[in-house]
């Protein structure tokens, strides 16, 4: 039994879901847990708050944290940078709080390999279907037309290492995907609180 919080990683292609699930979870508020905002090299999108959906950075910042060690992990996707902070995730989990990351698949391997420690229990989300996600990326409206295409080709690749997680979930409906990722977290926490 340990009395450290549990490490949980949320992923999944763009586009599938991952901030709105999230979001939803922590409003229900059923499971406590702690949010790691992460740190990023792209642009700010309308609607968004530096230091709530990410610390928005430029270059030379995400690299002077690179060099000081202070990512867990941290990534390229599609053009930018984005990176766990680390101290913060291990000041939680070592004070007992569960911790949420919203991160990319690469993210989610390296901290499989290089902090197996962590033991995080690792869910991956994906889309009813293909078509689907093609349709709420460009629902978004977040990206041009590059990009979007980019994300999307990138996504295909994503979606085949989906064995690779622990729980893989179908983002259909938020409240029923959120029902499940509760009821899966809950049997994890009492599993190890055993
Ligand atoms: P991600 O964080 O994985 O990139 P988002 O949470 O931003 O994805 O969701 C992408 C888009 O899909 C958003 O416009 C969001 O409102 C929408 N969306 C998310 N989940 C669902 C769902 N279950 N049904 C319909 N639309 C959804
Ligand atoms: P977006 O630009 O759509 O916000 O994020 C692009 C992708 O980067 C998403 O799949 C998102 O989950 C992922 N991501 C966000 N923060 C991090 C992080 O700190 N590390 C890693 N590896 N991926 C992240």
């Amino acid at each position: 039994m340990s009395n450290k919080g549990a490490l949980i990683i949320l992923s999944g292609p763009s586009g599938v879901g991952k901030g709105t699930i999230r979001q939803a979870l922590l409003a229900r508020g059923c499971l406590p847990f702690w949010y790691s905002v992460s740190m990023t090299t792209r642009s700010i999108r309308p609607g968004e708050t530096d230091g709530v959906e990410y610390y928005f950075v430029n270059d030379a910042e995400f690299d002077r944290n690179i060099e000081t060690g202070n990512f867990l992990e941290y990534v390229e996707f599609v053009g930018h940078r984005y990176g766990t902070p680390k101290d913060k995730v291990l000041e939680h989990l070592n004070a007992g709080v569960n911790v949420i990351l919203e991160i990319d698949v690469s993210g989610t391997e390296k901290i499989l390999t290089s902090c197996a420690d962590l033991d995080p229990i690792t869910i991956f989300l994906i889309p009813p279907s293909f078509q689907v996600l093609e349709d709420r990326i460009r629902g978004r409206s977040t990206e041009d037309e590059a990009t979007i295409l980019r994300r999307l080709l990138k996504a295909r690749v994503e979606m085949q290492v989906r064995d690779r997680y622990q729980h893989v979930v179908v983002n259909d409906n938020v409240e029923q995907a959120v029902e499940e990722i509760e009821k899966i977290i809950g049997k994890e926490l009492s599993r190890r609180s055993s």
